[in-house]
């Protein structure tokens, strides 16, 4: 019988478990977890804050009385995988419970540790019993329990990332008074520093005070103590949410000797064996190769971790299905706005020395008509001069979910924006519009390439307003009197060629709207009628509004 031995009953452990049992019906699977619950929902967890999720048993997805029941695997709850006997083949258990310890053989074994959450040891205060951190159920129920008394009113959240906006946001919904600092100049890093903007108003429109550039450097009796702006401030909380990000749990497979990346995580081959062919690694404590940036690096993220689990399991039983490497893949909801980025960003393509260029359009949602039609912003990101695509953002209240999966499919299958104009996509008014606006991206995006349009990126227009840059703002009077430009030129699209002779031919001319659209028409017929130096701002007035 072949025995295979699972640490870590979650995302990973779970899935490797399940998958082995179902190729091998004969195989004896034990799989041992540390803490007192196995196949929750990590994912659902910030939900039950706010009551989303009314019952924390819901987070729950499967007992080790039912793995039992349904799979024949046996779970063992309270266990701690102590140490490996790579010789013997064999964990030493402790139980969380009694503290006894034993020895489990194995033939094959499999390590989804996950990752702790980063309580920095130099943060004063950080072991106060007022502070969190949220990894299980049983950190979240903690949490809500103190969160319930009613004295507990302000809360501060510690880090930008998904944990943490998740957090803010449920939170917030839940009546908390919210307070949220990132040490950098933006939350969500996988999202360029123009999408984000979007997010940082929300989170401001909803009541939550997002502290930027903030360095937490003490919780005490009077709340949190922050460096900002190069002076000190401290912000009264009753309750504290660290939330600034995840380390792999290595502890074990360093102590047997397996081979630790230099990302600090396990570094495996292509069928998630470590160094030791009969000891496996999947999930937030493995390091991935990522295929579009070509370095390894760590992902916490739950579907990689199952997929990965999956393949381990069938390089186990016989079956390879090799590894690949992940593109990044994340989306998130941040009250009414859906958000969603996969492959790149811009800032880290230009930082992994790729010749990347974007575009920003704002198209429609769906046809104008459907009352509930929305505007959303889309980014898309592509290699120069291949159109290659490289990654793409979409940030708005329809689906924008849907959009990006389009893309990360295409970027899994390295298409080019060429590939993306000739997609076709469903379409009915009721979802989408004729062209998709993941079409009408590439379309924008090949006219760029191609050199039918030369754009500038919003962010530049401050500085061409300050070199005195003409700027002709072809949005209708009504809107250009409601806000435009210090210093443009308002010629509406619907008069221009009437008005043309006002715009001089000597001098780079630049067209502004409110999409980036009505100016690039207006590029267009102004081309057509001799004008040769004619530059786009692309993102337009909407970019403008998100900075
Ligand atoms: P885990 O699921 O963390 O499981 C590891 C388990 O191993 C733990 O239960 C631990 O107790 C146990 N363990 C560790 N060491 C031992 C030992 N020595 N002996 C026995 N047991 C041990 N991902 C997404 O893709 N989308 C999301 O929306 C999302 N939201 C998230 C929200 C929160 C609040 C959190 C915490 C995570 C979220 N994630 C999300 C990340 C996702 O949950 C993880 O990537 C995924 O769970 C990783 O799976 P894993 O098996 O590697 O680790």
């Amino acid at each position: 019988k072949l025995r295979v031995v699972v640490v870590g009953g979650v995302a990973g452990g779970a899935s490797a478990a399940a998958r082995v049992k179902r190729l091998n019906e004969n195989a004896d699977v034990v799989v041992f977890e540390k803490g007192s619950d196995v196949s929750f929902s990590n994912c659902g967890l910030p939900y039950y804050l706010s009551g989303t999720v009314e019952d924390s048993e819901d987070l729950i997805m499967m007992t080790p009385t039912a793995f039992r029941k349904k799979h024949d695997i046996d779970v063992r709850v309270h266990s701690e995988v102590v140490s490996i006997d790579r010789e013997k083949k064999t964990v030493t258990v402790r139980s969380t419970e009694t503290g006894e310890t034993y020895e489990q053989p194995y033939d094959k074994l499999v390590l989804s540790p996950g990752a702790n959450p980063i309580v920095p040891p130099a943060l004063k205060g950080a072991d106060r019993e007022n502070v969190f951190t949220i990894r299980n159920v049983r950190d979240i129920v903690a949490l809500k329990t103190f969160l319930d008394k009613p004295e507990t009113k302000r809360v501060f959240v510690v880090g930008g990332g998904f944990i943490g906006i998740e957090a803010a946001e449920n939170l917030q919904l839940a009546g908390k008074d919210v307070t949220l600092a990132e040490l950098s100049g933006q939350i969500l890093q996988p999202f360029d520093e123009d999408m984000v903007q979007i997010l940082h108003k929300e989170l401001d429109d909803h009541g939550v005070k997002l502290l930027l550039h903030t360095n937490v450097q003490a919780i005490t009796e009077q709340g949190v103590t922050v460096e900002r702006n190069g002076a000190q401030e401290t912000y009264s909380a009753d309750a504290v949410v660290l939330a600034i990000g995840v380390f792999p749990e290595t502890k074990l497979a360093a102590a047997a000797g397996l081979e630790i990346g230099k990302t600090g995580a396990i570094h495996v081959n292509e069928n998630y064996q470590t160094n030791d062919p009969d000891i496996y690694a999947v999930g937030d404590a493995i390091e991935v190769y990522d295929p579009q940036t070509h370095v390894w690096r760590k992902l916490a993220l739950a579907g990689p971790a199952q997929f990965e689990a999956r393949a381990a399991a069938d390089h186990i039983c016989g079956i390879t299905s090799p590894n690949h490497g992940f593109a990044g893949a994340l989306c998130l909801r941040v009250f009414g706005q859906n958000a969603a980025a996969v492959g790149i960003s811009e800032a880290l393509a230009a930082r992994s020395g790729l010749h990347a260029d974007s575009v920003l359009i704002f198209p429609g949602d769906k046809v104008g008509i459907m009352p509930d039609w929305h505007y959303m912003s889309l980014k898309l990101i592509f290699e120069r001069p291949t159109g290659l695509i490289l990654g793409a953002q979409a940030i708005g209240e329809g689906d924008v979910v849907g959009r990006m999966n389009v893309i990360a499919a295409m970027i899994r299958m390295h298409a080019t924006v060429y590939d993306l104009k000739d997609m076709t996509l469903c379409y009915s008014p009721v979802y989408s519009t004729a062209k998709d606006p993941v079409n009408q991206a590439a379309l924008v995006a090949i006219n760029v390439l191609e050199g039918q349009l030369r754009q500038v990126h919003v962010s530049e227009a401050r500085s061409l307003v300050e070199s005195g840059a003409y700027i002709v703002d072809v949005r209708e009077e009504g809107e250009y009197a409601e806000g435009h430009l210090v210093g443009s030129h308002n010629i509406p699209l619907t008069q221009l060629r009437a008005r043309m002779e006002e715009i001089p031919k000597d001098v780079p001319v630049y067209l502004h709207c409110r999409s980036s659209q009505r100016s690039y028409y207006a590029l267009c017929c102004l081309r057509g009628h001799g004008y040769h130096n004619l530059t786009n701002i692309s993102g337009s007035f909407l970019g403008i509004s998100l900075y």
